[in-house]
């Protein structure tokens, strides 16, 4: 799986769990969680 907003692989952890977070059902590491706000969070399509 691969964050969708800078392209680094996440981590699995379980099933459904991911190192990072689903925004609108996108993947998002958790660097990216951390660093972009929100505004730019919702900009993923
Ligand atoms: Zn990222």
């Amino acid at each position: 799986m691969k964050c969708n907003l800078c392209g680094e692989k996440i981590e699995v952890v379980v099933l459904d769990k991911i190192n990072g977070t689903y925004i609108k059902k996108k993947a998002v590491c958790s660097n990216c969680q951390r660093k972009h706000k929100e505004k730019l969070i919702e900009q993923i399509k």
